[in-house]
């Protein structure tokens, strides 16, 4: 008789603990109905290589990738999509039927994808985004704003060489803002974006003065602990719709579960409740 197989998916990182992903999944898998497990796996980077050439040979379909195996996970990877070359870094991985390691990154897609669903009145290509930080999230959240048609983007590093660096590479709709003359162009963004870890439990606050904000200005944060940041209190504060950072990383789960489970879940106020509880 043949042994039907359980499909298997997980999420790498070091550490892993804190990882919401699983809940997530499950939470899918229960609700669906689906046949399957998604576990958190704690992988050292120096196993990383090892590690993801022995899972499909154990069930497993694919995985996400997370700090600090991002950049790492591209390289391993025998197939890399445009979009996660352009970002250098992977998050979703598909273990193919054709024993490849397909790499893809979907932060970008999961960011735009929460504004879309939670500010449908969001117009990208209604002004420049004020885009906060230069790190891995701000490289996908860059390339996701140039794609939805941003017609400029002003982005702000406290390591200014950092958000040179982004700007040569991803061209003349990037301009570089000295982090401490940051506020200076809040009033000239219709969108605004905190990608830096400021503001995060446990961080430094984020000390942006939001003096000259446009209530018309769509605030977001990707910071989701606490899910109401300072800076989305006060954007509210000052009449602007917000948008909170969980909503994204709920998005960017869907592609992968997708490809790994063959069903397309939906991100509703149930699966938000399940990465809360
Ligand atoms: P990262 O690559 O380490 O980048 C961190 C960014 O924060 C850099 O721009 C860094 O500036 C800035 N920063 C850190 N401490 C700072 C401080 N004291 N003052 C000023 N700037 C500071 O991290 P990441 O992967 O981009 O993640 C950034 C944040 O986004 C984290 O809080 C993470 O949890 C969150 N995140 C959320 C989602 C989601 O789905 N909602 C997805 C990915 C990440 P320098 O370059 O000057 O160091």
């Amino acid at each position: 008789m043949k042994e039907s197989k359980i499909p298997l998916a997980g999420v790498i990182g070091c550490p892993i603990a804190h990882s919401k992903s699983p809940q997530i999944h499950g939470h899918w898998l229960k609700t669906l109905g689906l046949k399957g497990h998604y576990v958190p796996l704690h992988v050292k980077p120096e196993d990383l290589s090892d590690a993801l050439r022995t899972m499909p040979k154990l069930g497993y379909v694919g995985a996400n990738v997370t700090i600090p195996h991002k950049e790492q996970a591209l390289e391993i990877a025998d197939v890399v999509s445009d979009h996660a070359a352009k970002i250098g870094a992977a998050n979703t991985l598909v273990f193919g039927g054709d024993g490849k390691i397909h790499a893809d990154n979907t932060d970008g897609y999961g960011f735009v994808q929460n504004l879309r669903q939670s500010a449908p009145k969001w117009n990208p290509s209604a002004g420049p985004a004020l885009v906060l930080g230069a790190g891995g999230a701000a490289r996908a959240i860059i390339v996701a704003l140039l794609d939805a048609g941003v017609p400029e983007i002003l982005l702000s590093n406290r390591t200014a060489e950092r958000a040179e660096t982004l700007c040569q590479e991803f061209g003349p709709r990037l301009k570089s803002v000295a982090w401490d003359t940051a506020d200076t162009t809040v009033s000239d963004a219709a969108t605004l974006v905190n990608t830096t870890a400021l503001g995060m439990t446990g961080k430094a606050p984020l000390t942006l003065s939001l003096k000259g904000l446009q209530t018309s200005t769509l605030v977001t944060d990707i910071v989701y602990a606490p899910l109401k940041t300072e800076l989305l209190a006060k954007a509210e504060e000052a009449g602007c719709i917000t948008v909170d950072g969980l909503g994204m990383l709920l998005h960017q789960a869907v592609p992968g579960f997708e490809r790994w489970f063959g069903t397309r879940p939906a991100v509703d106020e149930a699966t938000r409740q399940a990465a809360l509880a």
